[in-house]
């Protein structure tokens, strides 16, 4: 008899639990095979610190190619570029096809596509990882361009908690290079001049504040344009907010092929995961993390807290089918959990319950949490 086959789609932070399970030996009778773009995880709560210069660029990096590959897993670098439900196959972008008995999905989203002129051209979206860095890149010959004290104008396209931090982490990287920072964060749905949309009062007033001792300035307005000069304004004067590098942080988005695959999706194309993350009837297909909604909590924010308390949801329903079992571990999301906004310059804001505050101990809180975090997966790593 062959093998049964189980494919892990990306391994982010929802398949780090499985991974290490998997790591530890496969049930008889299966084989693995993980289809990642890029041989490397990368940690994105980590981003701001690499642009502020906190830390080093492989600093959020676990090498999960590696890992699989020691493990005995088949590892494929590439991406999926469809999935056939019914005839259990996925095809991948180089053109291999590969039959499944078993798929576990973790592949994040997108950065949600924009109409917006110039916007694909002219500003860099932060996922993937790689596009950030490539914003990095961008700002750094400018900064290279530039004599000491020279003012050097960036903006951040969406106010959330990612883009909070990120104009933050620009604005250190700039100052760093002992140049004037003039950072703008531009959102819409900063009509009422606070950041972070949808959050609570506290915590976006305090963000707030954070952003305004740090001069960073704030335009709740919709952008019309961008352009190589930088970002106009949806506002009577068609306002241009100078940009030498823009940064594009909008919000996530389903990757095109889940919703032609045939899965129950919601309106986004994102499919709808059980509690026991199962994405189909028979618990031959599960996902986890932003590439999925949560059937019975569709309101759960794409954020990397649910993807990682997912993981090991994930993890032991997988492997309890890989031995004939039944997906018995459920999902069941908390509606608040501790979140920490690194200003860039050595201290974080912090949220917790109704409590929000800005303090040095809450970025070393937030370097211990994620440090602690990566040390459980690199420990993987084979010598
Ligand atoms: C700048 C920034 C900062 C953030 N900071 C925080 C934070 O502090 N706290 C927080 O809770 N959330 C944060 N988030 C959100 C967080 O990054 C995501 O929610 C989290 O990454 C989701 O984890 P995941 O496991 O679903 O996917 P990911 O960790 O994104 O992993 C998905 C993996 O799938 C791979 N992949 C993609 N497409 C394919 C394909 N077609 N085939 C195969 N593999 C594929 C990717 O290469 C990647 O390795 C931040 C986001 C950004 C952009």
């Amino acid at each position: 008899m062959t093998d049964r086959h189980l494919i892990l789609a990306g391994c982010g932070h929802a398949h780090l639990d499985l991974l290490a399970l998997l790591g530890r030996g496969f049930p008889a009778g299966w084989r693995v095979t993980l289809v990642t773009p890029q041989p490397a995880f990368h940690y994105s709560g980590m981003l701001p610190a690499i642009i502020a210069g906190a830390v080093s660029l492989d600093s959020a990096d676990i090498p999960v190619a590696r890992i699989a590959a020691a493990a005995g897993m088949h590892v494929h670098l590439a991406s999926i570029a469809s999935l056939d439900v019914a005839g259990r196959r996925v095809t991948l972008d180089d053109g291999h096809a590969l039959a499944f008995d078993l798929l576990s999905l973790d592949v994040g989203s997108v950065a949600a596509a924009t109409k917006i002129p110039g916007a694909r051209l002219h500003a860099w979206p932060m996922r993937p990882f790689a596009s950030a860095l490539a914003l990095m890149a961008q700002l750094d010959a400018v900064i290279a361009a530039h004599r000491p004290n020279d003012a050097v104008p960036v903006a951040v396209v969406g106010a959330g908690a990612a883009g909070v931090e990120i104009a933050l982490a620009l604005r250190a990287r700039i100052l760093r290079a002992s140049l004037v920072p003039a950072v703008t964060l531009i959102d819409p749905m900063m009509g009422d001049g606070l950041p972070l949309p949808g959050a609570g009062s506290a915590f976006r007033a305090r963000a707030a504040r954070a952003l305004a001792s740090r001069a960073v300035r704030l335009r709740g307005v919709g952008v019309r344009e961008v352009t190589g000069d930088g970002v106009v304004l949806d506002d009577p004067g068609s306002t241009l907010v100078p940009s030498v590098a823009t940064a594009w942080v909008t919000g996530a988005a389903s990757q095109p092929w889940l919703a032609a695959s045939g899965l129950p999706c919601d309106a986004r194309g994102f499919p709808l995961a059980s509690a026991q993350l199962t994405l189909a009837p028979d618990a031959s297909i599960f996902g986890a993390g932003d590439c999925v909604t949560l059937r019975d909590h569709p309101d759960t924010p794409k954020a990397g807290v649910h993807a990682v308390r997912m993981a090991p949801v994930l993890a032991a329903n997988v492997h309890s089918v890989m031995q004939d079992g039944a997906p018995a571990a459920r999902y069941q999301p908390q509606c608040s959990f501790l979140a920490l906004l690194s200003t860039g310059d050595g201290a974080a804001v912090l949220r917790w319950k109704g409590i929000a505050l800005e303090s040095r101990w809450a970025q070393h809180l937030k370097s211990f949490i994620d440090e602690r975090y990566l040390r459980r997966y690199r420990m993987l790593t084979p010598r």
